[in-house]
């Protein structure tokens, strides 16, 4: 095991949501990787008070390459950067990367996408611990993969041209998102239905828990308004789902993840 670096991460500043401990962070690489969580963005993780044992990729996972026909992605690259890679060299299929935060290692991970784009479309194999595997190794569905290891690299198809109809129609939908920090949709949506309209449904569009705001333009996002903490961002979690189960029956399920 090559020698193991640190880095020390303030989640109150880093993540996405602007809320979690000042803490030291395991640096990870192919060899030295030993069950932490990991983190890429924190754009989708709301961290306790207590965590430990996180990690985050080394900077070397930044980069994208083309090889053989296929795109290879450092598992630390921004989505942006690779959004904007495929603008510019016409590849396809990563048209909805543009207003979506954070990297692919967790995208791939969370098989995060917008209606029916999703970053496994085009996939086809991940570098993990073990070497590159297929992704036919792994179960992918909405907003979620059984991927339980790190994503050093992903490798894609090139096919496909880039949309710019649909990237400007994509772009469109989230025109009307709320702007403050948050975690993106912490509800998956249950089938047929919306969280976003059961939450407000049950009277919760607008309320608030000490620091956290159930929004006022998206009840599925609940943004800080400056002082949030986790155990708000608990309460609102749980409160939503005890309502929305009260009144329709149906199980809320995070898409977030909690740690
Ligand atoms: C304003 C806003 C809007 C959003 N809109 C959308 C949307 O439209 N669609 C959507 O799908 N998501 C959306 N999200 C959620 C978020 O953008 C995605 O889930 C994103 O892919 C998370 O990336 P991340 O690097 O921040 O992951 P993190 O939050 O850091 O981690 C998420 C999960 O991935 C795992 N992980 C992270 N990196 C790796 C790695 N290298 N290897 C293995 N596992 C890893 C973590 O352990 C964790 O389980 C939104 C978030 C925000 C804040």
């Amino acid at each position: 095991m090559e020698n193991v670096k640190w880095k020390i991460i303030d989640f109150s500043k880093f993540s996405s949501i602007k809320i979690g401990p000042k803490i030291k962070v395991k640096l990870l690489s192919e060899d030295n990787y030993n069950g932490e969580f990991i983190i890429g963005k924190a754009t989708n993780t709301l961290i306790s008070p207590n965590t430990e044992n996180l990690a985050v990729l080394d900077d070397r996972y930044k980069y994208i390459k083309i090889k053989n026909g296929y795109l290879h992605v450092g598992g630390k690259t921004n989505n942006q950067i690779l959004y904007n890679f495929c603008k510019k060299n016409n590849i396809g299929g990563f048209e909805f990367l543009s207003k979506l935060p954070g990297t692919i290692g967790g995208s791939v991970k969370m098989n995060a996408g917008v209606k029916e784009y999703e970053i496994s479309n085009h996939l086809a194999a991940i570098k993990t611990t073990e070497g590159l595997k297929e992704k036919k190794e792994f179960e992918f569905s909405y907003r979620h993969s059984n991927i339980n290891e790190p994503v050093f690299e992903a490798v894609f198809e090139i096919k496909g041209k880039f949309d710019f109809d649909l990237d400007l129609e994509l772009k469109k939908i989230r025109s009307n998102q709320p702007k403050e920090p948050s975690l993106g949709s912490v509800f998956k949506n249950p089938d047929n239905d919306y969280a976003g309209r059961l939450i407000e449904s049950v009277g919760m569009k607008g309320m608030v828990k000490g620091g956290v705001k159930v929004s006022e333009i998206h009840a599925n996002f609940f943004v800080n308004t400056g002082d949030g903490t986790f155990d708000d961002m608990l309460f609102l979690i749980n409160e939503a789902k005890k309502r929305v189960f009260e009144n329709f029956g149906i199980l809320l399920k995070e898409e977030i993840k909690i740690i």
